[in-house]
């Protein structure tokens, strides 16, 4: 006997349950718009140092693997980050890459439920996509409703679920708080395993766990080159004890860092000055646009150590709708978490941006 013919189409079945009920990341489209909505350095690169570093990438073997460890680069980006001495560094294509990569180290498919990977919500939500995909389960903490940890609330957690990995976005997103150090101390006192500490904000925030890595062996700090100036450029890097970098790096996809990524991060660390200068002009767009939402009587606007302003509003969707129809991009969170309702999230443009929003909101209040 024949077997059956095979179906038509494509045999989704195969696909896991739980794949096949979830949406993609959605980027919304933002041809035409003003984009405040994902956190990008607003500024272009200065044409010269564009120039310089196109005839750089010009020079590079796209025929060829890009090394399999790239380690001039690393030292050089180490001297740059403050890698205390005795720590190493791990490269990703983007901070994301790492989170999942260190998630899928710990996911454990032997522990009953799956390892736990616990964190502050509302948090950074691939923390929680990454965690799912990869069987672990992931235990979410309520914030206070001022964003700040609640840290019995997480110390309480972390000994009823004892994580393999603790995540802590610092300043976290998307409410742009940094967290308090003395309350975040004694929750990483009592974490059990890996803590993360995702430090994406750094050049807006500019306070960092770097120097703590001495002192706690369990301790990653992660960081990204997205946010301050090169979110296309897709690296981010992972800061450890070596022995926990060992361990990552099997799970690593050989040559997971292109070869134009690296040349353009190579290059620019040595203007990383320019990138900076932008930085320092957003943190002051960041105060006049907070003073300017603050004026506004409608509006909550919460503090932000990031490069982008959380406020609340009684009509948020209406609110969104409005300023997209005034050709202004922001990001409805106000559905994401109770403690964000009638949330709006606003990334730090150019001053000119900034003024369109602000003058579109006043406009639509
Ligand atoms: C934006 C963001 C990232 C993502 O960084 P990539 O390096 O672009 O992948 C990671 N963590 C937090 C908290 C972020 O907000």
């Amino acid at each position: 006997m024949s077997p059956p013919p095979p179906p038509r189409g494509p045999r989704l079945d195969v696909i896991r349950d739980d794949v096949r009920a979830m949406r993609a990341y959605a980027v919304p489209d933002a041809t035409g718009l003003i984009k405040l909505d994902a956190m990008e350095n607003p500024f272009a690169l200065p044409a010269d140092l564009a120039r310089e570093l196109g005839e750089r990438l010009s020079q590079v073997a796209l025929n060829r693997y890009p090394p399999a460890d790239p380690t001039r680069f690393k030292q050089r980006l180490a001297r740059v980050a403050g890698l205390p001495a005795g720590a190493a560094l791990m490269l990703g294509n983007g901070s994301d890459e790492l989170i999942h990569l260190m998630i899928q180290a710990c996911a454990r498919p032997d522990v009953p439920g799956g390892a736990v990977v616990l964190g502050p919500t509302p948090g950074f939500v691939m923390v929680e996509v990454f965690a799912r995909l990869d069987g672990c389960r992931f235990v979410g903490v309520a914030l206070r409703p001022d964003f700040e940890l609640d840290v019995k609330a997480m110390c309480q957690a972390i000994d009823a679920h004892r994580p393999a990995l603790l995540f802590i976005a610092y300043p976290n997103n998307p409410t742009g708080n940094l967290f308090s150090r003395a309350g975040l101390e004694q929750v990483l006192d009592r974490a059990p395993g890996l803590v993360v500490i995702d430090e994406a904000y750094l050049p807006f925030a500019q306070d960092t766990w770097m120097p703590q890595l001495a002192a706690r062996p369990n301790l990653v700090v992660l960081r990204t080159l997205s946010k301050l100036g090169l979110a296309g450029v897709r690296l981010g890097y992972a800061c450890a004890d070596p022995a926990w970098i060992g361990e990552f790096d099997k799970v690593r996809p050989p040559y997971n860092v292109g070869v134009l990524p690296l040349t353009a991060a190579d290059f620019l660390l040595d203007h990383f000055d320019v990138l900076h200068q932008q930085a320092a002009l957003i943190r002051s767009e960041r105060a006049r646009l907070l003073d300017a939402l603050r004026a506004q009587p409608q509006v909550t606007a919460f503090d932000s150590a990031a490069n982008f302003v959380l406020f609340r509003v009684a009509q948020p969707q209406a609110l969104f709708a409005g300023l997209r129809g005034r050709g202004i991009l922001l990001k409805d969170v106000s559905g994401a978490h109770p403690l964000l309702a009638g949330c709006l999230r606003v990334t730090v443009g150019t001053p000119q941006e900034n003024d369109a929003f602000l003058q579109a909101l006043g406009a639509l209040l």
